[in-house]
């Protein structure tokens, strides 16, 4: 039989259900902040992703579903979702709208990734993104909604963690300490760090492995690097957080994935999940993120958070079972079409209405609506139709066309 690629999921019943909770507190909270929805494709030009995301990352190196689309061009299924919006802001002209200007997404993202709980080849994200302005009240406006979004979600044991990557001249500079520092130690260093040291020096304070972990405990601070505009900005930011009673840490080690970042960093992050994909969510600013894919330099700062970790990280919510106004039963097929234009009017009048399609018996109808949670039954016999209040367990007869009229004055 046939399955589902390694790393995805059908989502049915009560996950289909929990994941239009997520959409719906995100769309509640974002767009009460001034954030407007935007979709943008499933697939990219493969030339967005590489520059922006990063060469050296491995969301380019080896987790894109890439593919030559038999016309010459190269695509690629979308990793991520930054990288669009930019391109949909300068590809719109959204620089003549008032700046910043803000975005939100709930989409599919997909990366070639090992499977396990918590990271799959198939997911999905919120995001948010406001491009146009580089005041420090911008990346702590989205991080407070991010944080108000994983509140309203119930996730347990949320931490946030800030940093700051200064701007790419200072941090550059620094990256030249950084090598020296581990070419010094290369011998105590994975493999995966030391073919790195030229191309991403940075990401050897993700690893995971206890030689590089003793090695990036001693390693300068890019913070301690970082000149006075790019620690004035982040200063700031913390004010606004520490105004807003957000509680933060500051982490000097934070680096995400993506190499677009500057300035602010951050990530919430859950105790509840595995300590190798804690991160609930996060993101920062990417103030070069638009002219690196080609447009005019135009600062901007946003997050992604993941919708499965979200709710690994809630508590499941009880989910009420869906209205059911009506049920239409019938005793024999000669009443199947007046059964038919009956649920069809009452689902036209706003009522839930379900016909019976399973070729039950009346009685197999009747446990079915029971089932099903049925306010009313009609049924329609030889007799005429009776029609049944479910709560009271009365019943009794009237004419087909007065059906509507019973259940909307009952209810
Ligand atoms: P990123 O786009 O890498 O900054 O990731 C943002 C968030 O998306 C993460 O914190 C996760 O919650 C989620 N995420 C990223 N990659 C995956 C994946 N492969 N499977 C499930 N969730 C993911």
């Amino acid at each position: 039989m046939i399955q589902a690629p390694r790393g995805t999921s059908d989502v049915l019943g009560e996950d289909a259900l929990a994941r239009e909770r997520v959409a719906a507190e995100a769309r509640a909270i974002l767009e009460r902040a001034g954030f407007a929805r935007i979709e943008t494709p499933t697939f990219e030009a493969t030339e967005l992703f590489a520059p922006g995301v990063g060469e050296a990352t491995d969301v380019v190196q080896k987790e894109m579903y890439t593919f030559d689309d038999g016309g010459g061009d190269s695509l690629t299924l979308r990793p991520e979702g930054t990288a669009p919006v930019c391109r949909a802001y300068v590809e719109h002209g959204m620089h003549k709208l008032p700046q910043p200007v803000k975005l939100w997404y709930v989409s599919t993202f997909f990366r070639r990734e090992r499977p396990q709980a918590g990271r799959y080849r198939q997911f999905w994200q919120v995001g948010a993104e406001a491009i146009g302005s580089d005041d420090p009240a911008v990346d702590a406006e989205c991080i407070l909604l991010l944080g108000e979004l994983l509140e309203a979600l119930g996730c347990r044991d949320v931490t946030l963690v800030v940093g700051s990557l200064g701007s790419p001249e200072a941090r550059e500079e620094y990256r030249t300490e950084l090598r020296a520092h581990l070419r010094a130690h290369e011998d105590r260093l994975s493999g995966d760090v030391r073919a790195r040291i030229d191309s991403n020096p940075l990401r050897a304070f993700d690893a995971k492995d206890p030689g590089t972990r003793q090695v990036m405990h001693d390693a300068p601070r890019l913070l301690d690097r970082l000149p006075a505009d790019d620690l004035d900005h982040f200063a700031e930011v913390r004010a606004l957080l520490d105004e807003a009673g957000q509680a933060y840490e500051i982490d000097t080690t934070l680096v995400r994935g993506l190499d677009y970042y500057t300035r602010t960093l951050f990530e919430y992050q859950s105790g509840t999940l595995d300590a190798a994909q804690n991160a609930l969510g996060g993101g920062g600013r990417y103030d070069r993120l638009i002219e690196q894919i080609g447009g005019p330099r135009t600062p901007g700062m946003g997050w992604a958070a993941g919708v499965e970790r979200m709710l690994m990280a809630a508590p499941a919510q009880p989910v009420a079972p869906a209205p059911l106004d009506l049920y239409v039963a019938y005793a024999k097929p000669e009443h199947k079409a007046a059964a038919f234009r009956l649920a069809a009017d009452a689902r036209r009048a706003g009522h839930p209405a379900r016909l019976e399609l399973g070729g039950r018996s009346l009685k197999g109808q009747l446990k079915q609506a029971d089932r099903a949670g049925a306010r009313y039954v009609a049924i329609l016999g030889d007799e005429g139709t009776s029609l049944k209040d479910m709560e009271t367990g009365e019943q009794r007869e009237v004419e087909t066309g007065t059906v509507m009229h019973h259940i909307t004055q009952g209810l």
